[in-house]
């Protein structure tokens, strides 16, 4: 079976990532979306396009029916679910089955078989795969889970048993603490995933978490592609993936893939899946420490970090097999090469608990180089309540551990995005923490050094400094196709002092800032003293140089209509500006514009009797290779213009004046 145009039943990074792929192999691309994903990049990228719904999921991604529709109507073959959604929903795949259509993943039996944690974990047990030690019975009253509970020995976990993304999992350290631990887990499965059925296990101590992504054909071939180390976690969810694990025995290794790909073969697997495993590192890696915890039958969110070792494409894998054809490669002619890492970059705010947060990404710039970036969204766009919150993955290679660490925390610091708050600064910090750099890794690690991960850096006081100035408008960066400001670094604007209101972490602060020259300003107010003095040495869209106190210093500068990001040395410092707030003038002779430094008359803009605002310009001046537009200190009305265009003026001569306030009345 050929496969000539494939639907994409998914949104965002996982659904371009797909899409390029299929385009790759010379096949159509159709996405679906949703009401509020009209605009999105998914959307522009594939070949055809069809609305499924409103913006909620389960009006939209999560109907099977509509999904089915669009296939017909847009006459793809094929299915691709992503990741999420309907991805591991069986009755999703037999009703695209029954419409003829091919789903790009495993059968809806080796789903079922797999869907729930407790008959999977049975299954496991009886292809003799080692299982966490517990309870995954028929029972579910408290006496008897208790009971469960101690013989296992504590502490244990409560587990929904239709689990995932880390929801409906419980630890309980003692008996006393088991019932209410029962109960919440039960509600919190009960709401997430309709089923408030759990099992107990053992809970692994110095856990971390060992995956092996698996491929079968249908032909009956399974191989493995390696592992991937996902301790890196915060509330059981995956932060930052990596592959090979660190300090993997080739022995474990061996016994690990040999688990996995008998797990895929007890139920006659085809596809991309991932079969992950809970590992006791109290010693070390040890070949004998490695339990089955669940299988994932779908494409993982982590899966780059494999292609990167591996040099492989998985999509092209799911693609090829899905259209029947035998695995491209066969387990001898696997190889590990480097190490890759990947980090997920999610609006949230890890300061403030890792609380997720939405807006508009008014900026966005992803790392250049050798680095892969997947992402979804693109500047402009908009991070809604309605989806994940995942803005992109950023992925590194290098031959080493270390080095790939580095090139990460080095990508993650040129990550630049403005509009909502990131987790990018605690994923560099992370790259770089002392115990997770040394390979001293397991899912408590974030946890306990949740403080120096979190901690959040004040901006210094230059970088305040520099974001008052840009939030004042009086020095603009130029764009590039400015004809006006075309002659020099940057375009000086306004009166010549300007009070400014910006918000830092949360508290609106005042500064004043004052021209001192050509390129010197000083900016004094809230915390600054008595003002630190700054020379501007160059602002082209977003990069700005400034010196002060002798250091000269390049950043990158992101001002909007709501905030100014400055990002400076890996880091992301926001200013908000306060609704309402704007750079008011400060009265200087405030019927009289005057030339702040000498210069020749450019432009005169207005004429004697004009009506002009506060802030309209009126004469353009060319100075020291760069231009200055004076505006208007008030409303008003222009009483005369005491220069022509090409005088030639010095420093504080009066270039146009104002009616008197009483006259304008
Ligand atoms: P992975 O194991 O691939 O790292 P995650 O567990 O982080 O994946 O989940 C991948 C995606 O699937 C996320 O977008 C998550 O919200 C979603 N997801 C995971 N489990 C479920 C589930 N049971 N029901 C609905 N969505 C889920
Ligand atoms: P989900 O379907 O939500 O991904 P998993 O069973 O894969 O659920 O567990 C999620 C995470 O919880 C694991 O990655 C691991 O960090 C932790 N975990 C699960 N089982 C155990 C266990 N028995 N002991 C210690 N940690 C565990
Ligand atoms: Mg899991």
């Amino acid at each position: 079976m050929t496969i000539t145009k494939i639907l994409i039943a998914n949104r965002g990074e996982i659904a371009c990532r797909i899409i390029r792929t299929a385009r790759k192999m010379g096949i159509a691309t159709v996405a679906v979306y949703s009401e509020a994903d009209a605009d999105a990049l998914h959307v522009e990228m594939a070949d055809e396009a069809v609305l499924i719904g409103p913006a909620p999921a389960s009006e939209s991604y999560l109907r099977g029916e509509a999904i089915l529709d669009a296939a017909q109507r847009t006459g793809a073959d094929a299915i691709h679910p992503g990741y999420g959604f309907l991805s591991e929903n069986p009755d999703f795949v037999e009703k695209v089955e029954k419409a003829g259509l091919i789903f790009i993943g495993p059968s809806a039996k080796a789903i079922r078989a797999m869907g729930l944690k407790d008959a999977a974990k049975a299954l496991m047990e009886k292809a003799k795969v080692p299982v966490v030690p517990g309870y995954h019975g028929e029972a579910q009253d408290l006496v008897v889970l208790a009971g469960k509970a101690s013989e296992i020995g504590f502490p244990v976990l409560i587990k929904a048993r239709a689990g995932g993304g880390g929801k409906g999992m419980r630890k309980v350290d003692a008996q006393a603490d088991f019932p209410a631990a029962l109960s919440s887990a039960r509600r919190e499965a009960k709401a997430s995933f309709g089923d408030d059925r759990v099992l107990v296990e053992k809970y692994v101590t110095t856990p971390r978490h060992i995956e092996i992504q698996v491929f079968g054909d249908s032909h009956g071939n399974v191989v493995h592609l390696f592992e991937r180390d996902c301790s890196a976690q915060r509330r059981h969810q995956k932060v930052i993936e990596e592959a090979p694990a660190p300090d993997m025995p080739d022995e474990m290794r061996a016994a690990m893939g040999a688990a996995a790909v008998q797990a895929a073969k007890a139920i006659d697997y085809a596809g991309a899946g991932t079969v992950e495993f809970i590992v006791d590192a109290s010693e070390g890696l040890r070949p004998d420490r490695f339990w089955f915890m669940e299988m994932n039958t779908r494409l993982q969110v982590e899966h780059p970090v494999t292609e990167l070792i591996t040099g492989l494409d998985l999509v092209e894998w799911q693609i090829r097999v899905a259209s029947g054809e035998a695995l491209p490669l066969g387990q001898e002619e696997l190889s590990i090469n480097g190490h890759a890492v990947e980090a997920r970059i999610y609006a949230e705010d890890a300061g403030k608990g890792f609380l997720p947060a939405v807006g508009r990404l008014v900026h966005l710039e992803f790392p250049d180089g050798d680095i892969r970036v997947d992402a979804g969204v693109r500047e402009g766009d908009e991070i809604t309540p309605f989806y994940d919150p995942m803005i992109a993955k950023v992925i590194a290679h290098g031959k080493t551990r270390a080095e790939a660490l580095s090139k990460l925390a080095g990508a993650l610091g040129r990550t630049e995005i403005a509009g909502t708050v990131t987790n990018t600064a605690f994923l560099a910090k992370l790259c770089r923490d002392a115990d997770f750099a040394a390979g001293r890794l397991d899912t408590g690690l974030i946890e306990r050094n949740l403080a120096s991960l979190t901690e959040a850096a004040p901006a210094p006081d230059p970088i305040v400094a520099l974001a008052a100035l840009a939030a004042s408008d009086m020095v603009a960066a130029k764009a590039a196709d400015d004809a006006v400001g075309a002659i020099g670094p940057f375009e000086i604007w306004g009166a010549p002092r300007r009070r400014v209101v910006i918000e830092i972490d949360g508290a609106a602060q005042a500064f004043q800032v004052e021209r001192r020259g050509a390129r010197h300003f000083r900016v004094s107010g809230a915390g600054l003293g008595a003002g630190i003095d700054m020379e501007a040495v160059s602002a082209e869209r977003h990069d700005w140089a400034f010196r002060t106190g002798g250091v000269a210093r390049r950043c990158r500068v992101a001002p909007t209509d709501t905030s100014v990001a400055v990002f400076f040395e890996g880091l992301t410092h926001l200013f908000g500006k306060p609704q309402g707030s704007r750079s008011d003038d400060l009265a200087a002779g405030g019927d009289q514009v005057v030339s702040a430094m000498p210069g020749i008359v450019k432009h005169v803009l207005v004429a004697a009797g004009d009506s002009v605002r506060s802030g309209d310009p009126m004469v353009i001046m060319e100075a020291m290779k760069m231009e200055m537009t004076l505006t208007s200190p008030r409303d008003g009305v222009v009483a005369e213009v005491l220069v022509a265009i090409g005088a030639q003026v010095t420093d504080g001569v009066s270039l146009v004046t104002l009616r008197a306030e009483a006259d304008a009345a």
